[in-house]
């Protein structure tokens, strides 16, 4: 079996087809699917959304590209999470000075919040890092976050930083990327991720894998990225997905 460890099910595209989608995930043997939410103003159609289905998680957190408009505070994170047993991760957050080169100071003091709130709340982190990798270990070293780890979604770093991500207990998540062609250093960090630090996503919509590249994204493409992983490791695809799966219910602490 197979779990997506991030998505966003919840976006429009997606969640008009919702059956459609859960029909091919059970085909493919995507058990779960994390729907990782990007602000304030999707969080309840989010919440409303997986507390309809028994296979799906929620988080809570803005993303970095996002408006001060899609703010949370700690205190509404703690009470939010407090109240919905769904949602079990803080995310995502974390810092892209890629796309949003406008409002810095801003994503840096919103990452420290949500961190702030993880340790709180003992829930993991989902960060993402984007052409701000520097910044981003060094703000999860000031706040202390390897208390609650996480997961670095969509991860496209170098295997340095994610060396420096795993001795602060987080685990890294290999998206669609990998079954891109000239994608070589999520080649390489698809082989030489230990294991027992290893989970997929698909980012759905986005980041479709080979051979769907283009198209429409959803988490039951996940099995994509598992048996891409698996040639470059040259490995059974069952081993990805028996090491992603328990890597996955024990960061966010679920009984399979
Ligand atoms: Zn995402």
């Amino acid at each position: 079996m197979f779990i997506d460890s991030h998505c966003h099910l919840n976006f429009p595209e997606l969640s008009n087809k919702i059956d459609l989608i859960q029909d091919s995930m059970h085909i493919n043997r995507v058990t779960h699917a994390l729907v990782a939410n990007v602000g304030k103003k999707s969080i309840d159609s989010l919440i409303s959304l997986v507390s309809k289905h028994n296979n799906l998680l929620a988080s809570i957190g803005t993303h970095p590209e996002y408006d001060v408009d899609e703010e949370f505070s700690i205190d509404e994170i703690c009470s939010i999470a407090s109240l919905n047993k769904k949602i079990v991760a803080i995310g995502e957050t974390g810092l892209d000075y890629y796309k949003c080169k406008d409002y810095l100071e801003l994503q840096r003091e919103r990452f420290r919040i949500h961190i702030r709130a993880a340790r709180i709340l003992g829930f993991p982190l989902i960060v993402h890092t984007r052409s701000s990798a520097i910044d981003t270990i060094k703000i999860l070293k000031e706040e202390k976050a390897d208390e609650v780890g996480g997961v670095m979604h969509c991860f496209t770093e170098s295997w340095d930083v994610a060396k420096e991500a795993i001795d602060l207990n987080f685990f890294i998540s290999i998206s669609g990327i990998v079954t891109f062609k000239n994608a070589f250093a999520v080649h390489e960090l698809a082989l030489k991720v230990p294991l027992d630090k290893l989970l997929i996503e698909t980012d759905s919509p986005y980041l479709s894998p080979e051979p769907y590249r283009g198209k429409l994204n959803d988490p039951s493409n996940v099995i994509y990225v598992a048996k891409k992983i698996s040639e470059l490791r040259n490995i059974d695809i069952e081993e990805v997905g028996k090491h992603s799966t328990k890597n996955f219910f024990d960061l966010f602490k679920i009984s399979p």
